[in-house]
């Protein structure tokens, strides 16, 4: 079916994000060759950042950075208005035992409990914003709620799943965030949580072939529901020999010397996409040239 997010609300009082990744955690998988636990980790803070990045408008940008003391370090998510998104685990290679409560991946910790969830909007004519806190259980979906309740003021519940494949590869993921609008009635509340709690987890219902209409009309069952636009959705990375080129600039001139009587070139890869961009001696003696210039 492709990767695709849709945006709905009910009665007036609730809306909801709903999305199907599967695609673009498979290419970061492919591409920073995670292992389950980090692909599971990276693959909901993609689909989170993803969520929240349809939200925004024209250029805005938004960078969801997640820092546990797990094994797993910082994982980082960019994700712009129009679907596309791109991120990293720090330490790629990271799979712990399955949880014994449930058989599930153990991304609580490897992401650790204690740390921050740091959310930052680059709004094209505002002022930057930022929001912190502190995790919760560092499983992700509970962190963003409380982020949610605390930084934006929001009610939500959030739903993250990646499925893992026994080849290492993305069976399904996706997700959804659903929030309260100011004022909503007890009684719809309570039937929503109902909702909630009495739906299949999210990875399985992708996996059984649900699409995001499908996941929307599961949680918000019996409301009068009505759907917005569909966004396409795909890893994409900007990064350009010419930005590499950028961060070679800002690790000094000496640095770059060294490159080149040791090495006689430089192999520079893009963290968000583990892209590797080759430099050649020339290449190194120009830059060095234009930074004396
Ligand atoms: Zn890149």
């Amino acid at each position: 079916m492709g990767d695709h997010l849709l945006r709905a609300t009910a009665q007036g009082q609730i809306r909801m994000l709903a999305a199907v990744t599967t695609d673009l955690v498979n290419e970061a998988q492919r591409r920073h060759k995670t292992l389950p636990t980090a692909t599971a980790a990276l693959g909901r803070v993609l689909t989170a950042a993803v969520m929240m990045g349809a939200t925004l408008k024209g250029e805005e940008t938004l960078t969801l950075r997640v820092m546990g003391d797990g094994p797993l370090g910082t994982l980082v998510a960019v994700a712009n208005a129009r679907g596309r998104v791109k991120g990293y685990v720090q330490n790629p290679r990271v799979h712990l035992p399955l949880r014994e409560t449930d058989g599930k991946l153990d991304v609580g910790r490897a992401v650790g409990k204690n740390g921050m969830l740091h959310v930052a909007k680059d709004l094209s004519l505002k002022e930057p914003y930022t929001g912190s806190v502190p995790l919760v259980s560092g499983e992700i979906g509970e962190d963003l709620a409380r982020y949610y309740l605390d930084s934006e003021q929001t009610p939500s519940a959030v739903a993250l799943g990646v499925l893992v494949d026994t080849d290492n590869s993305v069976k399904a993921a996706g997700g959804y965030i659903v929030q309260l609008l100011p004022g909503t009635d007890e009684d719809i509340i309570s039937r929503l949580e109902e909702n909630i709690k009495s739906a299949q987890n999210v990875s399985r219902l992708i996996d059984g072939g649900k699409d995001a209409r499908q996941l929307i009309e599961e949680v918000l069952k019996g409301f009068a529901i009505k759907i917005h636009e569909r966004l396409d959705l795909q890893f994409a990375c900007d990064c350009s020999f010419e930005r590499l080129e950028e961060l070679l600039v800002s690790l000094g001139s000496e640095e770059i010397k060294s490159m080149i009587e040791e090495e006689q070139g430089a192999e520079v890869r893009c963290h968000f996409c583990n892209e590797e961009y080759h430099f050649s001696k020339t290449d190194l003696e120009r830059l060095l040239r234009e930074m004396k210039e």
